[in-house]
C-alpha cells in the first residue's frame, strides 16, 4: 500500500476522534494521507455491542475521510504490551510506513492507554529488525508524538499545538458518530462530555491566540534549519 503520512494509534475507538480528530481532518485537508490502527474493540461499555462500536467507527471513518483504517482485536480493558501485541503492530509499522505516529501520551490512570504508549515506542523498535519473520520490510518511523487522551484532570504543557479552527465541527461531528458512549438527544446536566471535548480545544485554542487547538507532546527534539520554521 501506499505509505501513509499520518498513523494515529488508538487504545479504543473513539480515542483518536477525541484527541486529534481536528488534526486528522486538518491533514485531510490538507491532503496527507491519514490513518487509524485501533487497537482494541472498546467493548465492552454500558451502552455499547461490539456491532454497533463497528458501525458507529464506520461513519466516523467517513466523516474523517481516513485514508486507511483497521482494527488489531487486542483485549479490551485488558490491553498489555506483550510480544504478541508488538509483533502485530509492528507489522502494521512496516506495512503502513507511517512519517509520523501520533501515540497515547503515557501519562494516564487508563491502564489500556498507558499500556497502549508502551506498545507504541516497542512495536516502532522492532518494525525496524532486520532478519525477522515479521510481515513487511524493515522501517523506522522517524516522528513520535503523543496525543492527549487522558483521564487525568490535569494541566500538561504540550510541545505543540495545532491550530484546529477550521475543522472543530468535523471534529465534534466525528464524536458524535459514537452515540454508544455518549448520551445525545437526552436531558443532561451540563458540562456534557461534547462540552467538556469542545471547551478543552477551546482551551488550547486561546493558549496559542486562535480559535480552536489540539496539543501534542513531543519527547524527542524537533530539527528546524530556519527560523521561518517557527513563523
Ligand atoms: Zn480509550
Amino acid at each position: 500500500m501506499q505509505p501513509l503520512d499520518v498513523l494515529v494509534v488508538a487504545p479504543h475507538p473513539d480515542d483518536a476522534e477525541i484527541s486529534v480528530g481536528g488534526i486528522i481532518a486538518a491533514s485531510r485537508r490538507q491532503n496527507l494521507r491519514v490513518g487509524v490502527i485501533d487497537l482494541t474493540s472498546g467493548e465492552p461499555t454500558p451502552r455499547g455491542t461490539p456491532e454497533r462500536r463497528r458501525e458507529e467507527t464506520e461513519q466516523a471513518t467517513k466523516v474523517l475521510d481516513l485514508s486507511w483504517r483497521s482494527n488489531l482485536d487486542l483485549p479490551n480493558r485488558s490491553l498489555q504490551p506483550t510480544l504478541d501485541a508488538r509483533r502485530r503492530l509492528a507489522e502494521v509499522f512496516r506495512l503502513t510506513r507511517p512519517g509520523i505516529i501520533l501515540a497515547p501520551w503515557w501519562q494516564d490512570v487508563h491502564p489500556d492507554h498507558v499500556a497502549a504508549s508502551s506498545l507504541c515506542d516497542d512495536a516502532r523498535f522492532w518494525a525496524k529488525l532486520s532478519r525477522s519473520d515479521m510481515e513487511g520490510e524493515p522501517f523506522w518511523p522517524p516522528r513520535l508524538l503523543h496525543f492527549l487522551s487522558i483521564h487525568l484532570r490535569i494541566h500538561p504543557s504540550p510541545s505543540v499545538v495545532m491550530d484546529i479552527t477550521p475543522d472543530i465541527e468535523t471534529k465534534m461531528t466525528a464524536i458524535r458518530c459514537f452515540g454508544s458512549q455518549l448520551t445525545i438527544g437526552q436531558d443532561q446536566p451540563f458540562p456534557s462530555v461534547l462540552d467538556d471535548i469542545r471547551d478543552r480545544a477551546r482551551y488550547w485554542g486561546w493558549a496559542i491566540s486562535t480559535g480552536y487547538g489540539e496539543p501534542l507532546m513531543n519527547r524527542e527534539s524537533v530539527g528546524i534549519s530556519s527560523l521561518t520554521s517557527l513563523l
